[in-house]
């Protein structure tokens, strides 16, 4: 039988791979999902407990945002799902989710500090600093609250001893936006061993 969210689930799965590839994730960690393209209320999601290097595309879930049940999938969505469901109930433009413990950001995030403007590339990227939610457990609804609180009207957000959430009008904005976010906190951390940064103005 012709599986009907195909494109969709193809779409997650080369982005989830980019993403590991990109070492923003290993083995199971993180997660992504985007909107269905001709269907807002529907998400395609990362399975739960499968490693990257193992995930077929196939198994990408498919989610009602409404009922958080899956459709047609032969997997467990992603635990994280509440977290994606709160962004995508209250940020309506957003279409695609991606979170990481990539090391840097991650590293920021138990320091619990944000990261400011400091290369030119941020500025462009995020118009601004990068803020820390606080803190709440993995797989619950307050972790998105609290992303969204400091999400702001920013595509990323530090979860605090945790990783990031970066949010976009497209998979592969969001992806580039992790990227991004990952090399300056590398840049910003490596700065702070030696001095004490200049922050650019922020708009
Ligand atoms: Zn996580």
């Amino acid at each position: 039988m012709r599986d009907r969210f195909a494109e969709a689930r193809y779409e997650v799965f080369s982005h989830a791979r980019k993403m590991w590839e990109a070492g923003l994730v290993a083995g199971s960690s993180g997660n992504l999902s985007a909107r269905v393209a001709d269907d807002p209320s529907v998400i395609a999601m990362t399975p739960t407990s499968i490693s990257y290097d193992e995930m077929a595309g196939n198994q990408i879930v498919i989610v009602d945002l409404l009922t958080g049940s899956s459709i047609e999938s032969r997997e467990a969505p992603s635990c994280e799902l509440p977290m994606h469901r709160v962004i995508y109930r209250e940020l309506p433009h957003v279409s695609a989710i991606v979170h990481t413990h990539s090391p840097f950001v991650t590293t920021l995030s138990i320091l619990r500090r944000p990261l400011p403007p400091v290369i030119d590339e941020m500025l462009q990227a995020f118009g601004g600093t990068i803020e820390v939610a606080d803190y709440a457990a993995s797989a619950t609804e307050d972790l998105g609250r609290n992303a969204l609180r400091a999400l702001g009207n920013r595509t990323a957000a530090i979860l605090a001893n945790h990783g990031n959430v970066c949010v976009g009008t497209s998979i592969s904005a969001a992806l580039n936006a992790a990227i991004a976010m990952e090399a300056a906190a590398r840049i910003y951390l490596q700065s702070l061993q030696v001095g004490e940064p200049f922050v650019l103005r922020q708009s």
